[in-house]
């Protein structure tokens, strides 16, 4: 008799149905080989596979559970705003008491907007830095990801070379690439976009160098561009508040979403009251936008963070598993890179262009019952335990002993 899996069947019917089976960074192709496609449940630390598997979750739905899944004390918030209702014809006071929020704990912001995805808030950001100066002109870094709208999606088939006609890329943290990317783009500059770090997938991480971040905001004050800053991926894990508040330079605009709600629906544009008349003549807006359910949870998931120091309780976790990882390489004479910030560790195998050891890698973590990513940066969330911290160590040694036995 055939082994019944309700996976291969949803595939089954998802091939019938839905493009491709799957599409974008959720299809499992992008996964180890045996992946699952489709997961039916999470709590805590842990996500369960529809065919009863559970994992330590090191991926996070890549990147917005900060504080586990289905946090009780954010769950209740949300539940309770449902039971108010939740998309009307005017929005709700969590609306103004979240902008409040966060304009209180990102210190250069003095208003928020909100939306849905990143994507949202980093178009947004880039219309108001036009509205604002006249300008077109975007310094972007070559390889960034910023969203999947035409200006940013990785792949451009289907969109239009119009959509990317005012961009000129720069190499991140070199200096003399946007001295260059200056230079072609002339008197035009509106803005410069740059993420708190390096994380382009598939490609090891880099740190900002501190110099190059206040070479940006000099740039721009010079120039009276913008200085965008993508924290959808980074924001609320390198810090609560701005992460580039400890290298002491404040950008003009700011997007956000991911950890913002610990899995519910939002993002946020935030930025500085000089932009303020620029807001009021462009027209931005979504039928979602003003959605109660995912601010009150956004509220309720801040309150938590804020209380139990989350993002302390990550960067501890993610040290353990930085130092345990190097420990486990050197062991098993495997050379590894891991790259990134403690909280969005990057492993991959110097020299391999095939992936056939990452992965190998990330099917035995599988196997040992740890949800991992194969070629992109891993979350840690604040919901594990040592006890699961524990755990990964042992499932990443399976991976590196698989990776030891397959050799050069
Ligand atoms: N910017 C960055 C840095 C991101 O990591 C992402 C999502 N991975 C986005 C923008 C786009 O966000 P979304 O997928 O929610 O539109």
């Amino acid at each position: 008799a055939p082994v019944a899996s309700v996976d291969a069947d949803l595939r089954r019917r998802a091939a019938a149905v839905i493009p491709g089976g799957m599409y974008g960074h959720q299809a499992a192709k992008h996964l180890w080989p045996g992946a699952p496609q489709f997961i039916a449940s999470g709590e805590g630390a842990v996500v369960r596979d529809v065919d009863g598997r559970e994992y330590i979750d090191l991926l996070c739905s890549y990147g917005p559970i900060v504080l586990g899944h289905r946090h009780p004390e954010v769950e209740a918030a949300a539940r309770e705003q449902a039971m108010l209702g939740d998309c009307f014809n005017l929005p709700g006071p969590r609306m103004v008491e979240l902008a409040e929020r966060l304009t209180g704990i990102v210190d250069y912001a003095d208003w928020a907007m909100f939306q849905k995805n990143g994507t949202d808030a980093t178009t947004l950001a880039l219309t108001v830095a036009r509205a604002h100066t006249g300008r077109k002109g975007v310094l972007m870094a070559t390889g960034a990801y910023h969203g999947a709208a035409p200006w940013c999606t990785p792949i451009p088939l289907g969109t239009t070379p119009g959509a990317r006609a005012d961009l000129y890329n720069y190499r991140y943290n070199d200096i003399a690439s946007v001295e260059a990317a200056l230079a072609a783009c002339g008197d035009d500059l509106a803005a410069i976009i740059v993420s708190p770090f390096r994380h382009d997938a598939g490609l090891p991480q880099e740190l900002v160098e501190p110099e190059f971040a206040r070479y940006l905001r000099a740039l721009c004050d010079e120039k009276g561009a913008m200085l965008v800053l993508d924290e959808v991926r980074c924001g609320m894990r390198l810090g609560f508040g701005s992460s580039w508040a400890g290298i002491g330079v404040a950008p003009d605009l700011s997007a956000w979403s991911k950890a913002l709600g610990n899995g519910h629906p939002i993002a946020a544009l935030m930025g500085i009251d000089v932009l303020r008349p620029a807001i009021e003549k462009i027209f931005t807006t979504g039928s979602f936008w003003f959605s109660s359910v995912a601010m009150a949870a956004s509220l309720a998931t801040l309150d938590v963070m804020a209380r139990e120091g989350s993002v302390a309780r990550m960067h501890t976790l993610g040290q353990v598993l930085w130092d345990g990882l190097l420990a486990q390489a050197a062991k098993y004479g495997v050379d590894c890179s891991l790259t990134g910030h403690v909280t969005m560790p990057y492993l991959c195998f110097p020299g391999e262009s095939d992936w056939a050891k990452t992965d190998v890698f990330a099917a035995a973590c599988a196997k040992a019952g740890v949800f991992t990513h194969p070629r992109h940066n891993w979350f840690i969330s604040a919901a594990l335990s040592d006890a699961q911290m524990a755990q990964i160590l042992e499932a990443t040694g399976e991976g590196f002993a698989a990776v030891a036995a397959i050799g050069d």
